[in-house]
């Protein structure tokens, strides 16, 4: 068992023991995660689009995925923008990243004054990397030129800035986010788009994000290894032709990867109209398989982990 695991148990132990004594180390470690947007890019399936807040000790920590709505559901979530030590996208379909400029207009309301780390995949040929994603969005000729100080340092109370995760399936790339918080990008096939699936390692949890992904690298299960929680997307059922499979993981492809990889917790979101209406079924094809907990996401939905 690794230290920081072996620390981890421990803290536990004393939160069961002596609550009433450490109740802040026992608040600190408490680590959630909101479900801001269950949906995908449909304006009638009732959801906000892909979003996930990471919470840690009740305070925002990371945001994985800015999809719209998700802006929306920051709010409800009584979340602070001001705690966020990152934004991490998985790829820039508008489902995934059409409220970043929401969120660094709203923080100016905030008292943000850390600067904004905005991790995302790099580009191709149809797709721009997330640094130039920024770039087309804030930047004086720019989309919402009206925000480029958020570009120059010392200019707004904050600086904006995108790092690109290499998209050679080839390797993980680490990135030090703290002290003792690590995360990884891994890069996924998500059609002729750009994706990289999100691993967050910090204070012994590991919460893993795949993204909208098919499974044809067949690396999620290993990089998903014990996580303490995999968030897997539904966006196609078990019959879908091949176009959309090039996009997307089917059920049966994940409840493999969810037993491979031995999670203790499989959150399944993203629905569409396709697949919100055939839950049963999901459920009844991950369960064959995988033996570890499951939770369908809903919007606003406060998973304890
Ligand atoms: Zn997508």
């Amino acid at each position: 068992m690794s230290s920081r695991i072996t620390l981890r148990v421990y803290i536990v132990l004393i939160c069961v023991f002596f609550k009433q004594v450490n109740a802040s180390v026992c608040e600190q470690q408490q680590i959630q995660l909101h479900v801001l947007g269950s949906g995908g890019p449909e304006l009638d399936d009732g959801r906000a689009s892909s979003s996930y807040l990471v919470l840690q000790g009740g305070q925002a920590r990371y945001l994985l995925d800015t999809g719209s709505g998700a802006s929306l559901r920051f709010g409800e979530s009584q979340a602070e923008f001001e705690h966020l030590d990152a934004i991490f996208l998985s790829h820039l379909h508008t489902d995934h990243s059409a409220d970043l400029p929401a969120f660094v207009k709203g923080a100016f309301f905030t008292r943000r004054s850390r600067d904004l780390r905005v991790f995302g995949p790099g580009g191709n040929e149809r797709v721009p990397a997330t640094s130039e994603f920024i770039q087309r969005l804030f930047s004086e000729s720019g989309a919402f030129s009206y925000l480029s100080d958020y570009l120059v340092k010392g200019e707004e109370a904050f600086l904006v800035s995108g790092i690109d995760a290499p998209l050679s399936k080839a390797r993980e790339q680490r990135y030090q986010l703290t002290e003792n918080a690590l995360a990884f990008s891994l890069a996924t096939h998500h059609g002729p788009i750009p994706a990289v699936a999100w691993k967050l390692d910090f204070s012994g949890w590991k919460i893993v994000y795949a993204g909208d992904m098919n499974n044809k690298h067949k690396r999620l299960a290993g990089f998903a290894k014990d996580a303490d929680l995999l968030i897997v997307h539904n966006a196609i059922p078990e019959f879908a032709g091949s176009i959309a499979k090039n996009l997307h993981i089917t059920p049966s492809q994940i409840a493999q990867i969810a037993k491979e990889s031995k999670v203790k917790h499989l959150l399944i979101s993203h629905f569409m109209n396709r697949t919100q209406f055939r839950q049963q079924q999901l459920l009844k094809t991950l369960k064959a398989s995988y033996k570890g907990k499951i939770t369908v996401a809903e919007d606003l939905m406060i998973l304890s982990l």
